[in-house]
């Protein structure tokens, strides 16, 4: 029933795990890209846009560069991107326009998507490139981006891309067919589909082990939080398997469908929950918790218990209860220093339409 509504998505991203994309001695492997760009050509051939999030940059780059594991210098690390990329976009030019397809490669930092009007100009550059029939190819800007300016890693950038657009699907290919339960073991199984991710699901979820690739299943939940809470479904499946991505948009059991509520989160709110690291977090007392939880009101300043950070007004804050758990993104309307010295008056602090309940 939750695999019906796959069938009509018109504008899926699709992302490419490293264990996907090179072979045993970290080089890219060639049959494998080669059916992967097939996948996606036959979905563009359906009248389907498609977007790439593509890792393996730093792989390749390692393997062209004579790494046996990930580098430790973060300088090493960026300097196999910058081989490996053009490496990369290369290989997947030459593939793509075999099938008649035009590609474009987009390097992002987290910088671009943070600031409200670059990430209208992301957004705008890559709806321009697929009306014009272009396959975009996304990666990080690995080269120069460093810890603090950071996506993290490739599933939560597909999961951003996704939110920037917005697509209708996320899938990510990877290396195991979805989110398993009894994970190596004899008799190991896949979830075919997961409507709320708790404990139980993130519990499930490992890193990895792997010498060139980043993230594991445990990012891959991280991602779905993001996509999910956007209005947009993510599928988790082998990209090794040369149906995946058609099966999956026919609708049929293929890897771990995450669902989505069938409302979209708006554009602007999308951009407060997802796209800031932000500088600080308000606590605020159960009584406050309820009222922006429950009854839709703003956070007014005698709900605040206690201010961490600096941050000034205008600034993107994290909302926690007095556990420290974090269930909601604002825009703050004061800065951390008239917070803490309790000058405020009885005004908004983050107001409604700034909100986001996570
Ligand atoms: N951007 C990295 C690369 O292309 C991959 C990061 C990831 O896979 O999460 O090598």
């Amino acid at each position: 029933m939750h695999r019906e509504s796959i069938k009509s998505a018109a504008r899926i991203v699709v992302k490419l795990g490293t264990g996907v994309l090179t072979d045993s001695r970290k080089l890219i492997d060639p049959a494998q890209l080669e059916q992967l760009v097939a996948q996606v050509a036959a979905l563009r051939r359906a009248g389907r846009e498609v977007v790439l999030v593509t890792s393996g940059a730093v792989g390749a780059g390692m393997g062209a560069l004579g790494y046996e594991s990930r580098p430790a210098h973060l300088a090493e690390k960026q300097a196999c991107a910058a081989v490996g990329q053009s490496r990369l976009m290369a290989a997947y030019d030459k593939l793509f326009s075999a099938h008649g397809l035009l590609v474009a490669q987009v390097l992002l930092t987290h910088d671009d998507l943070e600031h409200h009007e670059r990430h209208l100009n992301a957004r705008n550059t890559l709806v321009t490139l697929l009306d014009r029939g272009v396959v975009p190819i996304i990666n990080e800007n690995d080269a120069v981006s460093f810890t603090e300016i950071k996506f993290g890693d490739n599933d939560k950038l597909s999961a951003l891309v996704a939110s920037l657009l917005p697509a209708d699907l996320l899938v990510i290919l990877t290396t195991v067919d979805g989110v398993m339960e009894h994970f190596g073991q004899a008799h190991a199984k896949t979830i075919p589909v997961i409507e709320q991710i708790d404990a139980a699901i993130e519990g499930l979820a490992g890193g990895t082990t792997s010498d060139t690739a980043v993230g594991g299943m445990a990012s891959k939940v991280q991602a779905a939080k993001i996509a999910v809470r956007s209005g947009i479904p993510l599928v988790i499946a082998s990209g090794h398997k040369t149906d995946a991505l058609a099966r999956i948009l026919a609708g049929e059991d293929e890897g771990t469908l995450f669902v989505a509520p069938p409302t979209r989160l708006q554009g602007r709110k999308r951009w407060i929950a997802f796209f800031h690291h932000p500088k600080g977090a308000l606590f605020v007392d159960d009584g406050a918790k309820k009222a922006l939880r429950e009854a839709g009101k703003s956070l007014l300043p005698p709900g605040v218990a206690r201010c961490e950070g600096d941050f000034v007004a205008g600034d993107v804050v994290r909302l926690c209860d007095l556990d420290g758990l974090e269930f909601a993104r604002g825009i703050a309307r004061a800065g951390s220093v008239a917070v803490r010295e309790r000058t405020l008056s009885k005004e908004e602090l983050v107001h409604r339409d700034d909100l986001v309940i996570l």
